[in-house]
């Protein structure tokens, strides 16, 4: 099967622009998982359905149901209804780690992202792609930063793409959701065993990226 290079850590870690470098220098195939996650809340409300436990095997079914692409030139589509913008509010990442609680979401969720996996390569970017998804895979990386330097940076990419942001709003709903992630007892968000940590605070994203593919080739 193809190799796997897992980068998992908390909001706003670097993680996916990382990962999706290492994707495009390596030529590999790119899994953005908290992506899947955040359709899923999207869809959950666009549905009407409240996302409580009474309903989470309603909103299994319903992610099931859906037809969701990732298309090349990165745009993410549900049902052929383009949703990109829509996903990456801070109020979409807090419904995605709302239905990321629930076993039967993460269960739903489970093949869709192991078929992700192709040759020459997968990088998945996630919390628990080391963990649960890939444990098998031959890189695991477990990215760390400050929840400052994290809200800092989850600010300018907010502002970058013309949404409003909060300063004191966003680290307390990053500190929220980190909270959340790590002590949910469906895949809590927690390095792997055999992970390898990258604190990304004070380094360039070119450096991170660096570091990920000098591991890579050792
Ligand atoms: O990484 P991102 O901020 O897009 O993820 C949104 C939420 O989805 C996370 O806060 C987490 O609760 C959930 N998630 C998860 N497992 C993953 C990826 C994301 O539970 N592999």
């Amino acid at each position: 099967p193809a190799p796997v290079i897992c980068i998992d850590g908390p909001t706003a870690s670097g993680k996916g622009t990382i990962a999706a470098l290492v994707a495009e220098k390596l030529g590999f195939a790119l899994l953005d998982s908290g992506a899947l996650y955040r359709i899923t809340g999207l869809a959950a409300s666009r549905a009407g359905l409240d996302i409580t436990e009474a309903n989470a095997p309603a909103i299994a079914d319903l992610v099931r149901s859906k037809a969701i692409t990732f298309t090349p030139n990165h745009r993410v589509l549900l049902d052929g209804d383009d949703i990109s913008l829509a996903i990456r509010t801070e109020e979409a990442g807090m419904n995605a780690s709302r239905v990321a609680v629930f076993p039967a979401v993460r269960e739903a969720l489970l093949q869709v992202q192991r078929d992700f996996r192709r040759l020459p390569g997968l990088v998945g970017d996630g919390r628990d792609m080391g963990t649960v998804i890939f444990p098998e895979a031959p890189l695991k990386v477990y990215l760390t930063a400050s929840a400052e330097c994290r809200a800092e940076r989850r600010y300018k990419q907010l502002i970058s793409k013309g949404l409003s942001a909060n300063m004191a709003d966003l680290l307390a709903d990053l500190q929220a959701r980190d909270a959340r992630d790590m002590h949910r007892a469906a895949a809590p968000l927690k390095p792997a065993e055999d992970a390898l940590y990258l604190d990304n605070s004070s380094g360039t994203i070119d450096e991170a990226v660096q570091q990920v593919l000098t591991w890579w080739e050792q």
